[in-house]
């Protein structure tokens, strides 16, 4: 996908958006804008990017980290393109239900799966990676009794296990997003002292242990390290089915992660080029002797979305510029929270949602959240914003307005899908979009906050 393509079809999009009053004053002042024909893009580009290094007749299933994007219709975009889910609470586990992916192509990798989730997993077929020993204990005690039991004759036949394996490869450039680190909370710690020795005999004690995962970190992680961590994993696996005699483990859950570049419009790195550099420093991955599973997220979809914000004020401040708009730590809380290692591009657009290109002025673009740090960015050179204008986040189509913060029960945006037919008969027409999910309303908001339970603390 050229760059072009990208920003003006965004443009386009903007536009159409503010001329049709998805940003109506008395309802909507921010929105999250889905580029469809982005994310079938990008899905296309992963497959591809697999099937080129791949041998023949391997399988492999991709599947989409839920968290990246928690919306129904998104997880049934990409299943049509051939995804699965990778699912790490009952909630994203009911997302892709409610999307229609079957138990074949789900996996669920929660650090803190209950009992009652392993049990579930086991019964309808559910992939599932255990985190640690006391799970994999859990799982000895499920399989040995009913568990066991549903898992041979479950509907969706018998649900591949496997363990979670933190190759301890080290971290990236931000430390909340790296989990091979060697006091990681994720996974089998492989470096520490016995490990290597303890997980040969549990693969020797669980015949229906099948199966090696690793996520190595997300969004900060170098490419190599990702590399390095899948080639820890590829050779326990050779190991543990070496001391086992035959071949036990049968798929490796390579994880996500894949950076993304928040500042242009290009994809970079691609997925082509980590499947490639995976194929250089692990060869045998692609032999066909393992199955594989992904689970990207960010990559998929951070290029495809853009929250647009209307410009509610402008001020100024102890001679700084401040643009005082509807997006802020509801929406983007990474960058509110940790602005130095989340930064976005702001685009600038004016009250008919076109484009400003006035010299830009350093300012302060501000969300409407009541606390001083509530900014999407600081002193940034853009065009003047003004009253009625519109700041626009750009790659945010993963984790920001899928992923929204009930501060100052602020509503969840409305999120629309858009797409562009090449025919439109005037500038804005081809523009159509289709709605993901609903501007939250105020009734929602008080139902959620305990509304029904009024008088429960009056005694
Ligand atoms: C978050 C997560 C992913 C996806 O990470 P991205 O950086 O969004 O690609 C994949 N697997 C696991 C286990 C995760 O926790």
């Amino acid at each position: 996908m050229s760059a072009d393509p990208l920003n003006h079809r965004r443009d386009l999009a903007v536009r159409a958006a503010v001329e049709r009053g998805l940003l109506a004053d008395d309802h909507a002042p921010v929105v999250g804008l889905l580029d469809v024909a982005a994310v079938r893009e990008s899905a296309r580009a992963l497959h591809a990017a697999f099937r080129e290094v791949a041998a023949p007749d391997q399988p492999v299933l991709h599947t989409f980290a839920v968290k990246a994007s928690s919306l129904v219709p998104v997880l049934r975009l990409l299943a049509d393109e051939g995804l699965g889910c990778e699912v790490a609470s009952p909630g994203e586990l009911a997302l892709a239900r409610a999307a229609g992916v079957d138990a074949a192509h789900t996996v669920l990798d929660s650090p803190a799966k209950t009992r009652t989730e392993l049990r579930e997993a086991l019964v309808e077929g559910i992939a599932l990676n255990a985190d640690n020993p006391r799970e994999l204990a859990r799982l000895d005690a499920l399989m040995a009794e009913d568990g066991g039991r549903a898992r041979e004759g479950g509907p969706a036949g018998t649900a591949a296990i496997g363990l979670r394996i933190n190759p301890q490869v080290g971290g990236g450039a931000i430390g909340a997003m790296s989990t091979a680190t060697a006091t990681s909370k994720f996974g089998f710690p492989l470096r520490d002292p016995g490990a290597r020795e303890w997980l040969i005999e549990a693969f020797r004690t669980r015949p229906w242990l099948t199966r090696l995962h690793a996520h190595v970190g997300s969004q900060g992680i170098p490419l190599e390290l990702m590399a390095r961590g899948i080639a820890a994993v590829y050779e326990l696996a050779e190991e543990i089915n070496a001391a086992v005699g035959r071949r036990q483990i049968d798929t490796l859950d390579l994880g996500g992660g894949l950076p993304v570049n928040f500042d242009s419009d290009e994809m970079a790195p691609t997925f082509a080029a980590y499947a490639r550099l995976l194929a250089e420093t692990v060869p045998g991955l692609f032999s066909g002797t393992y199955g594989l599973v992904t689970e990207f997220g960010r990559a998929l979809l951070a290029k495809a979305g853009t929250v647009v914000a209307r410009v509610e004020y402008t001020k100024s401040a102890g001679g700084r510029r401040i643009a005082v708009t509807h997006a802020g730590a509801q929406l983007a809380v990474r960058t509110v929270f940790v602005p130095d290692s989340w930064p976005l591009r702001v685009g600038a657009y004016d009250t008919k949602g076109l484009p400003k290109t006035d010299s830009p002025v350093v300012q302060d673009v501000a969300g409407p959240c009541c606390f001083a740090g509530d900014l999407v960015a600081r002193e940034r050179p853009l065009p003047p914003l003004d009253e009625d204008d519109h700041a626009a986040l750009l790659d945010t189509g993963a984790y920001y307005f899928s992923t929204p913060f009930g501060y100052n029960s602020l509503p969840r945006p409305g999120v629309y899908g858009f797409t562009i037919a090449e025919n439109g008969e005037r500038d804005g027409d081809e523009v159509s979009f289709a709605t993901v999910r609903e501007p939250q309303s105020l009734a929602s908001i008080v139902t959620e906050s305990g509304a029904a339970h009024r008088d429960a603390l009056r005694g």
